[in-house]
């Protein structure tokens, strides 16, 4: 009986450890992602059609924040204007330039 108790003890033990060393760990090694790449994903589309040349408006907006990927890629958006509004995003400037 007292085997049992040992070993729930210590799967508790170890379980408590394991979940603290990943807690931080995320917190040391967590990729803190350009907002600007949200805000441009939000003036996208959303149509996720890929004529951008990308497998999404996320990947796009990722491609133009880190990539340096042209601005006017997004052919549903050219008649709303997206090209000028992703040109104010960049203007702002982001913790990556
Ligand atoms: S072309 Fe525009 S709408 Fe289509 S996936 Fe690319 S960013 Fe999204």
């Amino acid at each position: 009986m007292m085997q049992l108790l040992y070993g729930i003890v210590l799967l508790t033990v170890m379980g408590f450890v394991a979940g603290v060393g990943l807690g931080i760990a995320a917190k040391k090694f967590e990729v803190k992602e350009d907002p600007r790449v949200a805000e441009i994903a939000k003036v996208l589309p959303g149509a996720n059609c890929g004529l951008c040349g990308y497998p999404g408006c996320e990947a796009y907006a990722k491609a133009i924040v880190y990539k340096g990927e042209a601005m006017g890629k997004c052919v549903p958006g050219k008649k709303m204007g997206v090209e000028a509004k992703i040109r104010e995003i960049m203007a702002k400037g982001g913790p990556t330039s």
